[in-house]
This record gives C-alpha cells, structure tokens and sequence, in this order.
C-alpha cells in the first residue's frame, strides 16, 4: 500500500468508531441504506485516485448534485443571468427552508432546495429529458464516466416531494421558475438520484479544484471562472446550516449531501470525498465530517491559513 493510502485507511480507522446519528428517512428509500458503510477518496493533480473502505458502493448524490448543475447554469446563461434567479447568500437555514428574499423573490442560494430547483430550472432544454440529457452529461465529464439515475430513489424522492413542489409552486409565483413547474421539480428529483461512488465524488471535486479541468480524463468540464463562481458558493453555503462553522474549522469548500455523501475541494492541490450515511442534526454525513477535518488539520489545509 502506498504511503498516501495507507494514511488514508488510518483516517477511515479513526472515524469509524463514530456512530451518532442516522441515515435520512424522509426520502424513505434513504431510509434502506446499510449504516455502516464508510468509504474515503482522494484524487490529486496528476489523476490519480487513492480510495479506502466501501470505494465501489454506489449512492445517489441528492444535494452534491447542486454545485454541478450550478456550473451547467452558470455556463449556459452566465453568472448574472443566474444571479437574477438565486441569490449567493447563506441563508443560516435548513436545506428545505420555505423562506424567499423579501424584495424579489429569490431563494438565499443554490444550495439549498429552493435555490437548487431554481438553478436546475435555468438549464435549457424543451422537456425532462432533454434537461437530464445535458445535466447527466455534465456531471458525468465532472466525474469521468457515464451516470445515471437510480429509479427506486427517484420514484420514492418524486413520491414524498410535496415540500420541494410547494417550494417550486412559491418560486413561479415569484416569476423565479418561468416555466413549468413539474417539469423543473421532476428534473431536480432525477438529478438528486443520480448514482455515484466516492471515487467518483473526489473526481467531481477534482476538477473543481483545478479550474474545471478533469486531471483524470484531461477534460476541460467548464470555464476556470465557473468553477471559481461554484466554488465561492461552496464554500460560503456548502454544508447546509453549518456553512458558516465548517469554514471556520475546516477552510475548505465544500457540499454534503442527505444520503451521506461529502466533497471537498483543496483548490490547485486534490478533489477529496467521504461517503458514510449516518447524518447529525443538519443533514451532514458525522464521520464524513470527521474524516475531512482530521485531514485538514493535519496537514494544514486551511484555505485562510498563511501557507
Ligand atoms: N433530494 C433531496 C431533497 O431535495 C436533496 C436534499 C439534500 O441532499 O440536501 O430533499
């Protein structure tokens, strides 16, 4: 074993101990998931991918998708035509808060439900499938192969989603979602239950952290100033209503997500991803927490710190 992957399988050795919280139930096919599971990954400048734990074990992405659909947004319409639909403020709220911006409308960001539904709603195409055609493709060049969407969690998320429809009816009568809503609400859903390893979350983030260009398939996913714009977005709104204390303690940007997934991203250095399901009160994976701020700490990684 290599030196890094051997610190790494040290790393998932500390966290796995840590088994407060539980996996997400109000999407009831979450609800299913093995507790126990815990995998780790990272990817560095040259490709390549190190990963430890459960590293094959597909999950749907929910929220991680969020930052991704965000750089297809961005791409396709510009940052101020985004920026007329979704605000970049952290909104101190949780993730499926029904609260708007009072003079126009917007939802605080794109990474909370209503900022997301929103963002998804700017991606062009006629129908579902012609806006899932361009999304699956984005995400599947951040992630270097090709995705697709597990049916059992998008039916089961499409079943119980009346909250997300109420959000999305509550953004078209601010003139925020201009077409229909169903068509952006089942959108979102099907994005959300992409499926993804961790090995395939440290890529995604990989390219994030080297100017969207993915250093495993050499790609270029994205401009360098979209990524920058994701990554501003994550980093200031990334982890739900623990945005704020997560910059504080770990420095490095980042999105969780309700199945247990967590990215984060040492920008110009590697893309970095825990998978474990069991959430703490805000929604974010506890041991996926614990993983990135051990190794943040350890080797300084702090963003703000002088390097
Ligand atoms: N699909 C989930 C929802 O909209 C995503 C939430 C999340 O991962 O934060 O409820």
């Amino acid at each position: 074993m290599d030196p890094i992957t051997a610190l790494l399988d040290d790393l998932l050795a500390e966290v796995r101990p840590l088994t407060s919280g539980a996996p997400a139930t109000y999407i009831p096919e979450l609800a299913t998931a093995d507790p126990d599971r815990l995998a780790f990954a990272v990817v560095g400048p040259r490709g390549r991918v190190r990963d430890v734990g459960d590293t094959d074990h597909e999950f749907t992405i929910q929220s991680i998708s969020k930052p991704f659909v965000l750089a297809l947004a961005l791409s396709e319409r510009g940052r101020d035509a985004v920026l007329a639909k979704v605000g970049a403020e952290p909104s101190g709220e949780p993730f499926n808060a029904i609260s708007l911006e009072k003079h126009t409308g917007r939802p605080a960001n794109p990474m909370v439900n209503a900022g997301a539904i929103a963002t998804t709603a700017l991606v062009e195409g006629a129908g579902i499938d012609d806006r899932m055609t361009r999304i699956v493709e984005t995400l599947s060049a951040f992630a270097g192969r090709s995705l697709w969407v597990d049916e059992d969690v998008y039916a089961s998320e499409s079943a119980t989603g009346d909250r997300n429809r109420a959000l999305a009816h509550l953004l078209r009568s601010h003139g925020v979602i201009e077409g229909s809503v169903d068509i952006a609400v089942e959108t979102y859903f099907r994005q959300c239950s992409l499926l993804v390893t961790v090995r395939d979350l440290a890529v995604m983030a990989s390219t994030l952290a080297f100017g969207g260009v993915n250093p495993v398939t050499g790609h270029r996913v994205v401009a360098e100033t979209v990524a920058r714009d994701v990554l501003s977005i994550m980093a200031s709104c990334g982890m739900y209503d623990f945005s704020g204390e997560w910059l504080l303690r770990v420095g490095l940007p980042a999105k969780s997500g309700v199945s247990g997934g967590l990215l984060a991203v040492a920008p110009s250095q590697f893309g970095v991803a825990a998978f474990s399901p069991r959430l703490d009160a805000h929604g974010n994976s506890v041991r996926g927490i614990a993983a990135v701020e051990t190794l943040s700490e350890r080797f300084g990684m702090h963003l703000l710190e002088p390097h």
